[in-house]
Formats: C-alpha cells, sequence, structure tokens
C-alpha cells in the first residue's frame, strides 16, 4: 500500500515537472516532406507527403498578354499605389501597407504584415502575377514562399518552384497541404508568373458546410488545378478544415517573412447565370 502512495505521489511530482525532453522531432522535414503528418481524406497520401510524386516540370508558352483588365474588372493593384489594401499583423491588428511600390510592382517588406483587400469577395476569376527576385535565398518553403489566399484562408502557394525541392502539396500552384498542381510550370528566379483563378466559394448554413469551396487554377496559361474541391483553410503538418465565414471575405497576400513581387492584379465577381 505504502509503496502504491509512493508511486502514485511521485507520478503526480513527475506531472507537474516542466518537461525536461524535448518534443518529439518531426519526420521529415520542409525540403523532402513528411512521414509523420494525418492522412489527407479521400486521397492516398499524407499532408506534405514525402512519398507523393513532386509533379512533371515543364516549360509554359510565351506570356499571356495581359495589359488591360476586363472592364467589369476590381483593379486591386495597378502598379502605382496600395490604395486597395490594408496590411494585417498577426494578431489580427491592421495598419497601413508598408510593402515596397517601384516599377510597376510591389514588393513583400517581410514581417511587415500580410495586405488584406479592404473590399470582400466570394465567387471570383482572379489575375495575379508574381516575381521571386534573382537575389533570393533559402531552401524548402523558405525560398519566396508567400501565397494567394482566397477569403484570407485558401492558399494558393507562392514559392520558388523552378529548382527548389520541397514537398508536392506545398510547392507553386499548390492547393497548400491539399493539391499539388497537376504539372509544375513554374517560371525561374527573375521572370513573372502568372496565375488565373477561378473560384467558387463554400456555402455554409449556419455552422455547417453545404457545398465546399472549388478552385482551377492556370498557371502560365496550363491549367494546373482543375475545379478542385478545397478541404478547408490552409494549415501546416496538419488536415484542413473549414470554419463558418460570410459569403464575401477580403483576398490576402501572404506574408511569410520573404521577398515576393507581385504587380497586375484584378478581380471579377461572378455571378450566377442571368442574374446581373
Ligand atoms: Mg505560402
Amino acid at each position: 500500500m505504502k509503496i502504491l502512495i509512493l508511486i502514485a505521489l511521485a507520478a503526480g511530482l513527475a506531472a507537474q515537472q516542466p518537461a525536461t525532453t524535448a518534443p518529439p522531432k518531426e519526420a521529415g522535414d520542409d525540403k523532402r516532406g513528411y512521414t509523420d503528418t494525418p492522412q489527407i481524406p479521400g486521397q492516398k497520401w499524407k499532408v506534405h507527403d514525402a512519398a507523393r510524386p513532386r509533379p512533371r516540370k515543364m516549360t509554359p508558352g510565351l506570356p499571356l498578354p495581359n495589359e488591360a483588365p476586363p472592364s467589369d474588372a476590381v483593379v486591386l493593384f495597378n502598379g502605382k499605389d496600395l490604395s486597395q489594401w490594408v496590411a494585417m499583423l498577426r494578431g489580427g491588428k491592421t495598419q497601413e501597407p508598408q510593402w515596397k511600390v517601384e516599377n510597376g510592382y510591389m514588393e513583400i517588406v517581410p514581417r511587415t504584415g500580410r495586405l488584406v483587400t479592404k473590399e470582400k469577395f466570394g465567387d471570383c476569376q482572379l489575375h495575379v502575377e508574381w516575381m521571386i527576385p534573382k537575389d533570393v535565398q533559402g531552401a524548402g518553403q523558405s525560398r519566396g514562399n508567400s501565397g494567394v489566399e482566397l477569403m484570407m484562408r485558401y492558399e494558393v502557394q507562392v514559392l520558388e518552384s523552378s529548382e527548389n525541392l520541397t514537398y508536392a502539396d506545398g510547392q507553386a500552384a499548390s492547393i497548400y497541404g491539399q493539391w499539388p498542381p497537376l504539372v509544375n510550370v513554374s517560371r525561374p528566379q527573375g521572370e513573372w508568373n502568372i496565375y488565373d483563378i477561378f473560384f467558387d466559394a463554400p456555402r455554409f448554413e449556419g455552422e455547417k458546410l453545404v457545398k465546399p469551396g472549388y478552385v482551377t487554377i492556370v498557371h502560365n496559361g496550363v491549367l494546373v488545378n482543375h475545379h478542385q474541391a478545397i478541404l478547408g483553410a490552409a494549415v501546416h503538418r496538419r488536415v484542413a478544415k473549414y470554419t463558418p465565414h460570410g459569403p464575401e471575405e477580403p483576398l490576402s497576400l501572404q506574408d511569410h517573412g520573404q521577398t515576393v513581387r507581385y504587380r497586375n492584379i484584378w478581380i471579377r465577381r461572378l455571378k450566377p447565370y442571368d442574374e446581373q
């Protein structure tokens, strides 16, 4: 009895001790991928699976001319100013954007907050051009990481993926942590990439998801994700899930602490047939 009490006491004490052992090491890394992450529902792969094949690399055609947005587009960035955006820091505090604007593009000033549109959008067609400057260094998820965050949460990844290795569901044009692009058409550092994104926002009734979001992504003129169902908000090393939100939410550009440039950003609200 005495021994049992002693054991119980010791166990109690041990539970109160601060952990002296380091947390278990992650199996894998952001270049090779991981082997200890959860299964993605409906797929044969785990989140950021190290065994998931990297999409075939190919060369896109010539850039599509896109000097003037369609007349019903909301121009979010025309190369001159950030008047359509606010900066949002971790924790949600907003401030004037600090990103640089020069030579017709904006450039991330790392850790000054992601850029969030003042207007909100639901179903949309979105055009975004991005470039990783030539002198950007780093590897895996640390080489030109940013992202086009639909409704501030469904991330189309922006990353140097022309040469830089990372897990398949985290390279450029992936729906982060869920679907890789069908092929890898990334242009090298110093060249502009073009995304044309077609997005059906998810629908909620109260707390319940009644229809997931769907996204189609055209990268440099090549279809790389085709009306793909989004599993939930982008998340690292976990399975994405939905949290209810409004029918329209702002668009954001991720500040992942690295330098990326953007230009020529416009968006069109999509209305159902016969509804203008
Ligand atoms: Mg990103």
